[in-house]
């Protein structure tokens, strides 16, 4: 098996029907790229900056930030990158960043509810991210987005951004960039089709999707019965998304865990999800399975799993038996 999942190192993904996805990695770090590599990731799917403010012992300069996104840009040859714009707050603090004590910090101050907030630590990530952007195929995330709002103030500021750049006479690239948004918050996903006319791009979160869906701390050994990423609910929001994006001629990625499941493989490819994002380790695995299976023979699963199976259960076992007897 190992053999003939390196034989697809350096291979494009095709189904046995001949479609094509986009395998990409995870990244933390611009040192994780090695492994995004040597695993034939055909994009990075995620790159999670957080990690630049917590390995710093103050916040990262714009100097250092585009220090770190020009390398992975460069390192990645004209590929896709997803940066993320930092994700803090939640479990994930900053020494030098003191926020208040919360009684609910996965439903509090997080990510770009502290970026639009702190605009001054936004606003020096999207320079640095910017000016990296002359240098690869960029394609900048806003994570944990509720409401269009917050997708609108924050793609504004970054036109603000550019047009300084632009008058400053700093390249950045003014064709391709892409601007898109995490689904990762149930609000997002039912509003599918509204962000799909103003983004460039989705990402399923589903680590996210699915805590907030259950309602159900995805760190909490106690309820971790909740975490079921093949519940008909979580299904049926991943299908809207998809359809939603596609309905406007967008494309929609995946990067939480559930993007390197092989469970969920078979029904992400059934519903045409275009891009998965995984750790590295993983890629050659979803690729190899891809490969065996006929996305034709998919939708009966997808329609099954969806208007049918009424647990996580079901569909686990549903998929486990359609793969073993193709
Ligand atoms: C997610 O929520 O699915 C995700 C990819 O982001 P993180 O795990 O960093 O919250
Ligand atoms: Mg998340």
């Amino acid at each position: 098996e190992k053999a003939e999942w390196s034989k697809l190192k350096n291979s494009a993904t095709v189904t046995a029907d001949g479609k094509h996805f986009d395998i990409a990695a995870n990244i933390g770090t611009p040192k994780d790229l090695a492994g995004a590599n040597a695993n034939g990731a055909e994009a990075i799917g995620l790159y999670r900056t957080e990690f630049l403010y917590m390995d710093s012992a103050e916040l990262p300069s714009e100097e250092d930030q585009f220090q770190a996104y020009k390398t992975v840009l460069e390192g990645m040859n004209n590929k896709p990158v997803v940066v993320r714009t930092m994700d803090i707050g939640g479990d994930k603090h900053l020494p030098y960043l003191p926020l208040p004590e919360e009684m609910n910090p996965f439903l509090g101050y997080r990510a770009i509810r502290i970026s639009l907030d702190r605009q001054d630590i936004f606003r020096t990530q999207l320079r640095a991210l910017l000016r990296a952007s002359a240098f690869g195929k960029l394609c900048i995330m806003f994570p944990m987005i509720a409401t269009l709002q917050e997708f609108r103030q924050a793609k504004a500021i970054l036109q603000e951004e550019m047009q300084k750049l632009k008058a400053d006479g700093i390249a950045y690239d003014e064709k391709d960039l892409q601007v898109g948004i995490m689904v990762e918050i149930p609000a997002a996903a039912v509003l599918a089709d509204q962000f799909a006319k103003e983004v460039d791009f989705f990402s399923i979160g589903t680590n996210d999707l699915i805590q907030y869906t259950m309602a159900a701390d995805r760190g909490n050994d106690q309820v971790s019965y909740l975490y079921q990423p093949y519940n008909p609910s979580i299904l049926r929001l991943i299908k809207r998304t998809i359809d939603a994006a596609h309905q406007e001629g967008k494309w929609v990625g995946m990067c939480g865990e559930a993007a390197g499941d092989s469970i969920m493989t078979p029904l992400l490819m059934g519903m045409g999800l275009d891009e998965y994002s995984m750790s590295a380790t993983s890629i050659l695995r979803v690729r190899s399975l891809m490969k065996h299976l006929d996305t034709n023979e998919l939708q009966e699963l997808v329609e099954q799993a969806i208007n049918v199976s009424l647990t996580n259960e079901e569909n686990k076992q549903l998929v486990t038996k359609f793969v073993e007897e193709h």
